[in-house]
């Protein structure tokens, strides 16, 4: 009996049917289908597969889709806890003067003054060793201020 195409349901002519493989699934599909569906994977193709209602590995695909939408899930909320710590540790201090984003604050981070330095090569004539700093720097365009609390570092 000749292969069905999981997709488009057509009968597949004998050896022209393509495999494509899905979460270490294989499933047999035509040479059109073929082309229009090997470029996805992951959670996009077991979806497709899925919705066929076709798939001789159905559960297989299932179990597979559901664990790579709970490890897509685990990964938005690492992301997002990150996002938290980040927050927290570089309060806002304002919105930015170019595009109205959240300014954050950095530091006080000690630069090291020497030739290397371009930032603050006029300042470096006149300065030797280090120079603490605070920053404030826009979340969205990096647009960045500097502070230098410490007025006798530039003297
Ligand atoms: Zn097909
Ligand atoms: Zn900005």
């Amino acid at each position: 009996m000749a292969k069905k195409c999981i997709f488009c349901g057509e009968e597949i002519p004998a050896f022209n049917g393509k495999k494509l493989d899905c979460g270490g699934y294989t499933e047999t599909v035509c040479a059109d289908c073929f082309e229009k569906y090997h470029n996805l994977y992951g959670v996009e193709l077991a979806q497709k597969i899925l919705a066929t209602g076709r798939a001789k590995n159905h559960i297989g695909i299932r179990d597979y889709l559901n664990e790579r939408i709970k490890a897509e899930q685990e990964t938005l909320e690492r992301e997002k806890k990150k996002e938290e710590e980040f927050n927290n540790s570089h309060p806002e201090t304002g919105k930015c003067p170019k595009c109205g984003g959240s300014m954050r604050q950095y530091g006080p981070i000690t630069f090291k003054l020497g030739e290397e330095t371009f930032l603050f090569s006029d300042l470096n004539r006149l300065m030797s060793g280090s120079m603490a700093v605070r920053l404030e720097r826009c979340k969205e365009c990096g647009y960045t201020e500097f502070y230098t609390p410490n007025e006798n570092e530039l003297l």
